[in-house]
């Protein structure tokens, strides 16, 4: 039971994996924590609801993984995926503490399964939760009960009093109430800004409204508003995010993992004039499936449509929504609304510059294009056997990067250099830290189990002194 007579050691804010990875890394440091969830308990857990797997450096192949993992090579591949734009310092850090987060997250009683199949070709390097990340986050939240943790649930807050880089409360709603908790830290997990669609527009105008979220409608980023106005100093580009292609008949918000299009290495993508615009085989899916979302956003309308034969219908994880087919690729222009003469132009040309080849989706196959623009550097073959397939996919925003900025404590920093003095930041808020751009399949994770457990453990040492 929560008591908000009492001053908290720790105050959490936020419900999902960076926040139940604070609230125990604190309980288990000794400290008092209440966490306060912005939403229902039935929709607790934010984006980490919908997660599958997590991104850990390891030496050695594990019951679950089938080979090593080093520091190093996980370096490279977030290097590769953000083009140098990350904190070195942090990164190195993350990915150290990642190889005793395999462990640590166990003994929080979360279990592990071998990799799924499919397109993502990740089971070397990223364990997949038993039961998804529904069953992880479930376990999480017991296990955080067990060891006392107080959580309130639909207690979203809506004003912190900090004072120069001093967090002294935080008001929160409760029913039709206000309520107010104390505490001597504050670690904020509450997610990015990705659900609030006019701060979104403030950097993608008008475009932004036909953004589909792919999780929580309760990550608004008030919290990191607040902090940014108070004096924290932000990082990140507020235009950079995790998007992905996802079926455009998906929900506005929530739509979850089953909407996600992995097809793209099988066929082609075109815009709402049927012209292809980029690179279809740029690299392994795994290290580009996040770019997509952002592709589409730069099209006409946001609006894009992956194009295919029935050669490899069956060849990855279809969507929710079947894909729409005709037998022709003028009959797939009408049905997608397209313009039947540039459509079958489009494929005509694209199948004229496929070059003969050995096709392995799992590595950058020798099947490639010549003399088309833009390439299609891998995985090309010709789109020839009817039916032919489309789905339409407009971008499917994950989570964003502006965050608060924060040192190896995880202890945020102010706009004037210096740390705060008890406010401490983990997960998607702080990701800007680590991810200046881009992404590799599974650190949204290892950031929020990292950072949360750093945090929570820094805030309870200082609480506590
Ligand atoms: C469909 C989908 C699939 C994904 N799959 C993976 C995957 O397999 N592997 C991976 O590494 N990453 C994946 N991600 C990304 C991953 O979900 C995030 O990186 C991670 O869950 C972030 O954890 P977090 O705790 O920072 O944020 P969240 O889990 O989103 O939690 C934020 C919490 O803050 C709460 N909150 C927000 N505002 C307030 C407020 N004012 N007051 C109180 N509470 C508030 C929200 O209710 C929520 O509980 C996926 C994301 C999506 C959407």
């Amino acid at each position: 039971m929560a008591d908000l007579d009492r001053k908290y050691d720790v105050l959490v804010i936020g419900g999902g994996n960076a926040a139940l990875c604070a609230a125990i890394g604190a309980r288990r440091a000794g400290a008092t924590v209440l966490v306060l969830e912005g939403a229902p308990k039935f929709y607790r857990g934010g984006n980490t609801r919908h997660t599958r797997n997590m991104r850990c450096a390891h030496d050695a192949a594990t019951d679950i993984l089938t080979g090593p993992y080093t520091e190093q090579e996980f370096f490279e591949d977030l290097l590769r995926v953000t083009g140098g734009e990350t904190d070195e310092e942090l990164a190195r850090l993350m990915i150290a503490e990642s190889k005793d987060i395999l462990n640590w997250i166990v003994e929080q009683g979360v279990r592990w399964q071998p990799s799924l199949g499919g397109t993502l070709s990740l089971g070397r390097t990223n364990s997949f939760f038993l039961g998804g990340g529904r069953a992880m986050l479930n376990t999480l939240y017991r296990t955080a009960e067990g060891l006392g943790v107080d959580i309130l649930y639909d207690a979203e807050v809506i004003d912190l009093e900090i004072d120069r880089g001093m967090v002294l409360s935080a008001t929160f709603k409760q029913g039709d109430g206000r309520l107010s908790a104390r505490a001597a830290t504050l670690v904020a997990a509450a997610g990015g800004f990705e659900a609030n669609i006019e701060w979104m527009k403030q950097y993608w105008g008008e475009a932004a409204d036909n953004f589909l979220i792919r999780g929580t409608p309760y990550n608004r980023g008030s919290i990191l508003k607040m902090l940014l106005e108070k004096g924290v100093e932000a990082v990140g580009d507020p235009t950079q995010c995790h998007a992905v292609a996802i079926d455009a008949r998906a929900p506005k918000f929530d739509g979850g993992i089953i909407t996600r299009l992995d097809c793209v290495v099988f066929g082609i993508v075109v815009n709402k004039h049927a012209l292809r615009f980029y690179d279809e085989g740029e690299d392994i899916w795994p290290k580009r499936y996040a770019i997509w979302g952002r592709l589409v956003a730069g099209q006409p309308d946001q609006i894009a449509y992956i194009v295919f034969d029935s050669t490899v219908l069956n060849s990855f994880m279809p969507s929710l929504f079947p894909p729409i087919a005709a037998d022709t690729i003028g009959g797939l222009a009408v049905e997608l609304g397209l313009d039947p003469e540039t459509l079958k132009k489009t494929v005509a040309d694209f199948n004229a510059a496929v070059r003969p080849g050995t096709f392995d989706h799992t590595i950058l196959d020798d099947c490639r294009t010549e003399g088309v623009n833009p390439p299609k550097s891998h995985w090309a073959r010709r789109i020839e056997t009817p039916p032919y397939y489309a789905y339409p996919v407009r971008p499917g925003i994950t989570f964003t990067y502006l965050g608060t900025r924060v040192n190896k404590q995880a202890r945020m920093l102010m706009k004037d250099g210096g740390p705060a003095a008890n406010m401490f930041a983990a997960g998607e808020i702080m990701a800007g830290n680590v991810l200046g751009k881009g992404y590799a399949a599974g650190i949204g994770m290892t950031i929020g189990s990292v950072f949360g457990r750093i945090a929570g453990r820094e805030a309870a040492k200082i609480a506590r002194n």
